[in-house]
Formats: structure tokens, sequence, C-alpha cells
């Protein structure tokens, strides 16, 4: 089978952002992020920026049509050789089914859609353990990079802190809310045969190169 376009679902700190970074430089996938493309457009104050940003700044999803727009445009700029995968799209059946018919409009095969499955308390440690300078704006783990809390920034010596939404409470919070919006999304996948899971608690290397091997159509075993 030919190389896939890709989905990736996954709760935060599933390691979603660690294999689209992975498949960027080993595959040369376009790394299509809706919440990172809406974070520059916010920051420009397009015109796009600028509607998206109330729903944003409420901690709400932005309205459907404006982000399948989004979509749409990004999808038209791919050569037909270059591969997308897709982070943070879709969020709701409505943009799923859209993106089904943005990609038959493209004559583009349906995308596979990987699920990366990690427990809740493997989030709230993970997630538990991510660091920010106040400084330099580094973003560090605990766990991975080997340092101790109360450690300064290896980057630049300035003070490493915990975000508020990266508290247990706060974290809980976030799982049950992804937890609403994906089941729908897995469902409407499995039901379409075209979801995958992946454990995403195997070490990060094996879990590369299982999504790797998907991606390229094989068999993730
Ligand atoms: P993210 O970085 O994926 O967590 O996205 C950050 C914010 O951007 C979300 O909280 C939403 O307000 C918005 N956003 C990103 N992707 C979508 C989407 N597919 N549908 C609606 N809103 C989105």
């Amino acid at each position: 089978m030919p190389q896939q376009d890709l989905i990736i679902l996954g709760a935060p700190g599933a390691g979603k952002g660690t294999h689209a970074e992975y498949l960027k430089k080993h595959m040369a996938y376009v790394h299509m992020s809706t919440g990172d493309i809406l974070r520059v457009a916010v920051a420009g104050q397009t015109e796009l920026g600028k509607q998206a940003q109330v729903h944003m700044d409420a901690g709400a999803l932005v309205p459907d049509e404006l982000v399948i727009d989004l979509v749409r445009e990004q999808m038209a700029e791919l050569g037909s050789g270059v591969h997308y995968l897709l982070d943070g799209f879709p969020r709701t059946v409505a943009q799923a089914e859209a993106l089904a018919g943005i990609v038959a409009a493209l004559g583009r095969p349906q995308p596979l859609v990987i699920y990366l499955a990690v427990s809740d308390e493997e989030v709230v440690h993970r997630l538990g353990g991510r660091r920010m300078c106040g400084s330099c704006g580094a973003i560090y783990n605990l766990y991975r990079d080997g340092l101790d809390a109360g450690d300064r920034c290896p980057a630049c010596a300035g003070e490493l802190y915990l975000r508020s939404d990266d508290r247990r409470e706060a974290i809980l919070n976030r799982l049950e809310v992804y937890k609403q919006q994906t089941q729908p999304l897995i469902d409407y996948y499995q039901q379409r045969r075209r979801l995958v899971n992946v454990d995403g608690e195997q070490g990060q290397q094996q879990a590369s190169e299982q999504v790797a091997r998907l991606a390229r159509g094989e068999s993730g075993d």
C-alpha cells in the first residue's frame, strides 16, 4: 500500500507532537495543526484570527465553518505527491464529514486515523512533569530531560514553572472535555474502518516507528 495521509487523535500529552516531528523528519509529512494555524492568525490579527480569537479565549471550539474553510484552503495547496498529517482536526463529526468531502473533491484517498491510547494516570504524570521557562519559553519535561523540580533552565538559567493548566485538577478536567469531544469521532472512524489504535505508553521510539509503519501502509505490528 502507498504512503497514507493521516489524522492523529490522542489526549493532551499522548505524544502527538513528538510523533508528528518524527514523521516530518523521516517521511516528509506536512504537519497541519489547526491550533497552530489559528494561533498564528490571532497573532497576526487577520480576519480569520479576529473571528477565531473570541472563541479561543473562551476555551471553546472555533465554529465549524471557519475551521473547515481553513482546512479546505490548506489542502488545496498540497501537491498530489505530498502527504499531510492532520493534528487537532477534525474535532467534531461535522468536521469529519466535511473533511471526507474535501478529500474526495481533491481526488485523494481517505486518510488513515491513528488513535494514540494513553491512560489518564499517564497523562497526569507526563503533563505534571512539563515545565516552561519564564525567560526564553523553552519547554522541558522533568522525567524526559532528567531535571529536578527547582532546577533552572539549562539554556538560559531562567526560572522553570508549571503552567496552571498542567496542574492535576486542570489536567483531569481537560481530559474529560477531550474524551467527550473525541468519542463521537472515534465511533465515526471505527464504523468506517479507518481507525487504528497505537499504544501510546510503549517507548517513544517504538511508538513513532509503529506510526511510521502504518503511515507507509504496512501493518502496525
Ligand atoms: P489546540 O492547539 O489543538 O489545542 O487548539 C487550540 C484552540 O484552537 C482550541 O481550543 C480551539 O479553540 C481552536 N481549535 C483548534 N482546532 C480546532 C478545530 N478543529 N475546531 C474548532 N476549534 C479548533
